[in-house]
């Protein structure tokens, strides 16, 4: 076990010894044993022993060791008013962190202050704003599984929550594939996992949670839900998806510091009464809604397909962060818009209605600039609702929190007015969803200052007129400083002394200062207090009461403003659902913008959405790359056209010619469309399609380190088994692991099978020229080809698609347009003639590779003779075979260039 986990081994042995304190810290540490318990005592969370060390080593602040009557023990605190970046570095180094905090006054109590553990913090159950990404949610997942059924696979359950915005969504399925896909979808920073749940389902960077297996109890799960929703049953499609949901408000009670659901279980019937009341205080109230979902009813992307789509990282690993489709389309305004676009693009529709809805608001939006603009200027004045009214309803909000939320609910009026006279359905429903919560508004308006502070203890939230007690309370303050003013004047009067002075200060409160000179004349009734060196400073009985009274009605009026203030936090609480019903439609009002926004900057088009009747018809025209042609100068468009009798392309052509971008293209293109969002093209009809699948060869996928033949084709039968006539498939040059002929046999297969069994729509980009011949043979597939051109040795790229397939690769000249130097350039094309001359008769696995390239075909003997070179030396004869291995059409330039100087140093040897 971790010694920073668990309570100290030093305390354990001898707890009953323990002072108070120690043993409140030990027996918080044994129950929250898998977290770091920073432990507040005064202004700081210390830590002890182990965990003491350890934190100071990680977060590098001194580690000091407090001492009593039983012992000496290692301690490390942080100051609790910048605790917020410490905890990030301690969950970023691994670790989930218990916070306890002192839950009574120190005055309250003759003995020690009782703490209580208020807040477990763990990377998927973040709220904080400061540890948050704002446009991005962040998830924690559950997974459970539920009882088989005869013959049928138990079904797998996810639910997934984002305790910052109360964002709870669940699905099932019997395919083990099908969840492990939503989960990349919606990549949890954590999962708690329920018994029976397979434990390879996780990527590596989500953190796995071992949770009190009890809490996925059918039974239990249920009770849990049911205390939510009215209906859970009716809610969810199944008793893992109970399981999950269940389980997983469990562990969001537990890490808001509820009751440790492993000792629920144990508690007597006598003392249920009291947890009760535990488990209730960890209420999420801010979680009003389910959604229950199936993953068939969303365009299905894989991880590979998010990735290699580019929907959210950038798939150079040094590639710039905005080179991504959500960096290009994210022209939102606020926090929540930002999610909701965030959200569109994770889970694209399928239904032509609902993609039409949106872009019929889309399109509305893009040609009224002038609304559209003021639009986006009004959604930047609104806050993160969502985690506003979450913070309100966990009672940890400030007054600036309310303000933000006054300050939100003002614009409200304004974003409705652009509304007024919108065409289309959606905008219309927006119009009405647009809640201004009026009587919120007015709650806020007069209850709290126009600029309140952050503490909220202190006095100075709450508006005049609202609450007599409060305006008295501030009046008696007033007058009696009124009063003090008005004291110097009366005592310089009364007693002739011109210099007389008042003054305050914090120690000894409010005095009456004579000067030395005049002392004699000072009254009988003046009481010394100080003695400066040139004055004397007194007080008068009169002046005491008064400053009591001051005094008193101040601490009495912060204390009636503290209580005034959690009213009316309580009161817009219990507005939760409302606020939220805003915060969706202003999330979707600024999605829709933002689309728009992008739609009218870089000139996309609205895309003709057809029927899903059976037939699969894909039509671009004018296609653009919506990421390359952001990030480089000029681009050329091209088309696709796509049916059910012409559904498999066969794509050529030389290295860097654009293959690979051209099937990206189409993909992003589609996959906006089914977004609702316009496309980069000038023209494009699109049957929607179920699933995306793509495949890039392991050859071209180094950096993302899956280079293994293997992977390659274990992602391949995924696509084989689970695609259908609905699918779109890229396949971009695999079957490249293995020997040549393996390859091509593999390739060669995978398109028939494609062809002839799946029937998707396909685009393979392949470096096996046979393959262009099958097309012929195959009804429903059809060449593509990039075209180069040499021009005085330079190649000259078009970058355009035309039909056909591609008639040489250039692989040298490429290498001259990427600046390998000339001698190496010029030796390789001596090499390339050669081998042009030797023929192409018989193909060896081992060393050659076939390539019916005229320009590079490279041959093969099986019997390497010494080769003569340019200066008369003896090339030998394993440099040689290795080099007519070499398949230059398919390197590099920089691996072309190392392969090179890897056979040159070999030569020099
Ligand atoms: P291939 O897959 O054929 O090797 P890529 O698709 O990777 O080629 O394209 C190589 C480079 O060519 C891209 O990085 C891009 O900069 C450029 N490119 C590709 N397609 C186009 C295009 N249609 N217009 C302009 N440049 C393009
Ligand atoms: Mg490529």
């Amino acid at each position: 076990m971790d010694s920073a986990l668990g309570p100290p081994e030093a305390m354990a042995e001898k707890r009953d010894e323990l002072t108070p304190m120690m043993a409140q810290y030990h027996d918080l540490c044994a129950r929250y044993d898998d977290a770091i318990v920073l432990f507040q005592v005064g202004d700081f969370y210390e830590t002890f022993c182990g965990a003491a060390e350890r934190t100071a080593r990680l977060l590098e602040i001194a580690l000091t060791s407090r001492e009593d009557s039983t012992g000496e023990y290692p301690m490390a605190g942080i100051p609790i008013d910048n605790a917020e970046s410490y905890i990030e570095e301690l969950l970023e180094a691994g670790y989930r962190v218990a916070v306890a905090d002192q839950v009574e006054e120190p005055g309250e109590t003759s003995g020690v202050v009782e703490r209580a553990v208020t807040r477990v913090i763990t990377p998927g159950t973040l709220t904080e704003d400061e540890l948050l990404a704002s446009d991005d949610n962040n998830f924690v997942a559950a997974v459970a599984r539920g009882d088989a059924s005869p013959g049928e696979d138990a079904p797998l359950a996810l639910a997934l929550l984002d305790v910052s915005t109360g964002d709870f969504l669940a699905t099932s399925s019997t395919s083990r594939e099908s969840i492990a896909d939503e989960v990349s979808r919606f990549a949890p920073a954590e999962a708690v996992v329920g018994p029976a749940a397979p434990d390879d389902l996780l990527p590596a960077d989500c953190m796995v949670t071992p949770y009190d297996e009890a809490v996925f109890d059918r039974e239990r799960a249920g009770e849990k839900l049911s205390r939510y929703f009215r209906n859970p049953d009716a809610l969810l499609a199944s008793d893992a998806e109970i399981r999950a949901c269940g389980a997983l408000l469990s562990y969001a009670e537990y890490v808001r510091g509820g009751a440790h659901e492993g000792e629920r279980g144990e508690t007597d019937a006598d003392d249920a009464s009291e947890d009760e009341a535990t488990s209730d205080d960890a209420h999420l109230e801010y979680l009003t809604h389910l959604t229950r979902y199936d993953p068939r009813e969303y365009l299905l992307l894989d991880a590979v397909a998010l990735r290699s789509l580019e929907l959210f990282e950038p798939r150079a690993v040094d590639g710039r962060d905005d080179a991504t489709l959500v960096g290009v389309l994210d022209e939102t305004a606020s926090a929540l818009g930002g999610r909701k676009l965030r959200d569109w693009l994770r889970r694209p529709l399928l239904e032509p209605d609902r993609i039409e809805a949106r872009l019929d608001a889309v399109e509305e939006l893009t040609s009224a600039v002038r609304t559209r603009e003021r639009l986006h200027e009004h959604l930047r004045d609104v806050y993160d609702l969502e985690r506003l009214i979450g913070r309100i309803s966990r009672e940890r909000a400030n007054a600036r929190d309310l303000r933000s939320l006054r300050d939100t609910l003002a614009v409200v009026p304004d974003v409705r007015e652009e509304l007024a006279d919108a065409d289309c359905d959606r905008l219309e429903r927006l119009h009405d969803d647009l809640d201004p919560l009026v009587d919120v508004r007015e709650l806020l308006d007069d209850a709290i200052v126009s600029d309140p502070p952050i503490e909220i203890t202190e006095g100075g939230i709450i508006a005049e007129d609202y609450d007599e007690d409060l305006d008295t309370l501030r009046r008696t303050a007033r007058d009696g400083k009124q009063w003090i003013d008005e004291l110097e004047e009366r005592e310089r009067e009364r007693t002739g002394i011109g210099s007389l002075k008042v003054g305050y200060n914090s120690v000894h409160g409010y005095y009456i200062e004579v000067t030395n000179p005049n002392l004699e004349s000072v009254p009988e009734d003046y009481q010394r207090r100080q003695t400066l060196k040139n004055s004397e400073r007194f007080v008068t009985p009169e002046l005491k009461e008064r400053e009591d009274e001051i005094v008193g009605a101040e601490e009495r009026a912060d204390e009636r403003e503290y209580e005034l203030f959690r009213d009316v936090r309580r009161e817009i609480g219990d507005e939760v659902e409302r606020v939220q019903g805003l915060a969706e439609a202003l999330a979707t009002l600024d999605a829709l913008v933002s689309l728009a926004t992008a739609a009218a900057q870089y000139d996309y088009c609205r895309p003709e959405i057809l029927e899903r009747d059976g037939s699969q018809t894909l039509e671009i025209e004018g296609g653009r790359h919506p990421v390359v042609e952001r990030t480089q100068e000029s681009f050329v468009p091209n088309d696709a056209r796509f049916a059910s009798d012409r559904r498999l392309a066969v794509i050529t052509g030389p290295n860097m010619s654009g293959k690979s971008t051209y099937m990206r293209q189409v993909a992003q293109i589609v996959l906006l469309a089914q977004v609702g969002s316009f496309v980069p093209a000038s023209a494009a009809r699109i049957t929607p399609v179920d699933r995306i699948f793509t495949r890039v060869g392991a050859s071209d996928d180094i950096a993302g380190g899956r280079s293994t033949f293997m992977v390659e084709m274990d992602e391949l039968a995924t696509i084989l088994q689970e695609a259908d006539e609905h699918s779109l498939v890229l396949l971009d040059e695999v079957g490249r692991g293995t020997s040549t002929a393996d390859g091509m046999a593999i390739a060669q297969a995978i398109t028939e099978h494609l062809h002839d069994r799946v029937g998707a729509t396909t685009l393979f980009a392949t470096h096996h020229h046979p393959l262009t011949d099958l097309a012929d043979d195959l009804a429903a597939a059809f060449t593509l080809h990039f075209e180069v051109d040499q021009e005085d040795d330079e190649v000259v790229f078009h970058h355009e698609i035309a039909a056909g397939a591609a008639t040489g690769s250039y692989g040298v000249e490429v290498a001259t347009a990427a600046g390998v130097p000339e001698s190496v350039v010029e030796r390789s094309r001596e090499l390339v003639a050669d081998a042009d001359d030797e023929g192409l008769e018989s193909i060896d696995e081992e060393a050659t590779n076939v390539d019916t390239d005229s320009s590079t075909a490279p041959t093969h003997e099986t019997e390497a003779t010494g080769t003569a070179t340019a200066d008369g030396g003896d090339i030998p004869a394993d440099v040689a075979a290795e080099l007519r291995a070499l398949d230059l059409a398919h390197l590099t330039p920089v691996e072309a260039l190392t392969e090179l100087d890897r056979l040159k140093r070999s030569l020099e040897e």
